[in-house]
């Protein structure tokens, strides 16, 4: 079965061809960062509009480079939240009416199962059961993954995602959006122990999250240096910033396989590209005998390929012949069911 694939939630247009028989096939992507760059975020009225521009160029360019037609598509899949309604809306439409043209099933996609999911599309993917770690830009959990679709929330953020703080220390930091590669790359240069920054909760007995007094105690940084502060501070604080926000995450990692018993964990969403992340929990998990699998870099972030590849795992339930439609900006992963 050929499912095409389309992510439309926030600032990247993604298609891609995921054949249940040989995998992923092609996929595409177009990022929207240079344009809402100088906004310092997304717009998301930009954002849906530019989806529209991407989206069908982007389908005719997957098929091509798969050597596929539109004839040969068995079922599209396609982010239908959570995310910009507008953008939504958009992914969401061209999907819904090329179905119904070509007579084929749709299934809505949770954007956050897509990032989940998307380790699986390595080879030697883990079997369930595992722990997951979903650092995003707008979510930091860890769940137990019993079966597509059976999440138990272990932890969560208790104020801001993990990306979300990398991205308002970039802005503090004067670097430029989005914010994690940008702090990611400064931080090599720093020196480490040149500041002392928090480590929210790192040893509360749960298993959440707290980045927001983070960011603050970075802008309290800031503001001693004025206006000495120079590019040597500012790498050093980047680089204890992601020391901190690193450590915790691999301690909480570490305490969710403990306390489920469990010896595998997956790492996806953007900040799960952040090299000090992976270094880390590799180190650890070696000491352990625990497995750490990771998607490859592009599919960290927003990406077509994890959307195509969640819709085929549920396509025995894609809806055959309605084509309305409706977008879900709002949408707890915890809702999701066993297919
Ligand atoms: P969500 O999926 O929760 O709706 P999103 O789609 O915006 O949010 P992703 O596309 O998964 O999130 O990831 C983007 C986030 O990842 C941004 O906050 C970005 O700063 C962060 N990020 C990307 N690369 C890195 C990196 N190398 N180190 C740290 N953070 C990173
Ligand atoms: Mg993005
Ligand atoms: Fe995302």
């Amino acid at each position: 079965m050929l499912i095409l694939g389309i992510e439309s939630s926030c600032d990247e247009t993604g298609l891609a061809l995921y054949d249940t028989e040989q995998g992923l096939l092609t996929h595409a992507l177009h990022s929207q960062i240079d344009m809402h760059a100088a906004y310092g975020g997304v717009v998301p009225e930009l954002a849906s509009r530019d989806h529209i521009r991407r989206a069908l160029p982007l389908t005719q360019h997957v098929l091509e480079k798969a050597g596929k037609s539109l004839a040969d598509v068995d079922g599209i899949a396609y982010t239908q939240g959570p995310g910009l309604s507008g953008a939504l809306l958009v992914g969401t439409s061209i999907a819904e009416s090329l179905a119904f043209s070509l007579n084929v099933p749709t299934i809505g996609v949770h954007h956050l199962e897509g990032h989940l999911l998307a380790p699986l599309l390595e080879p030697n993917p883990p079997a369930f059961p595992f722990v997951a770690l979903l650092v995003s830009g707008g979510h930091t959990q860890l769940m137990r993954v019993s079966a597509i679709g059976d999440y138990e929330l272990l932890g969560d953020t208790l104020d801001d995602a993990a990306g979300e703080a990398f991205d308002k220390t970039a802005k503090l930091l004067d670097l430029s959006y989005p914010g994690g590669p940008a702090v990611s790359k400064l931080a090599n240069l720093g020196q480490p122990g040149t500041y002392q920054l928090p480590r929210p909760m790192l040893n509360s007995a749960d298993l959440n999250f707290s980045f927001s007094g983070l960011k603050t105690a970075v802008l309290t940084l800031v503001n001693q240096h004025g206006n000495t502060l120079d590019d040597v501070a500012r790498a050093n604080i980047a680089h204890e910033f992601q020391e901190a926000v690193t450590e915790v995450l691999t301690k909480k990692c570490m305490a969710a396989l403990r306390k489920t018993g469990l010896t595998q964990l997956i790492v996806s969403g953007g900040v799960g590209a952040n090299t000090r992340l992976r270094e880390r929990l590799n180190m650890v998990a070696k000491r352990r005998q625990y497995q750490v699998h990771y998607p490859r870099l592009e599919f960290c972030t927003d990406n077509g390929a994890m959307i195509a590849f969640a819709g085929a795992m549920r396509m025995q339930h894609a809806k055959q012949t309605d084509h309305s439609f409706t977008v879900r900006p709002r949408w707890d992963l915890a809702e999701l069911t066993r297919p």
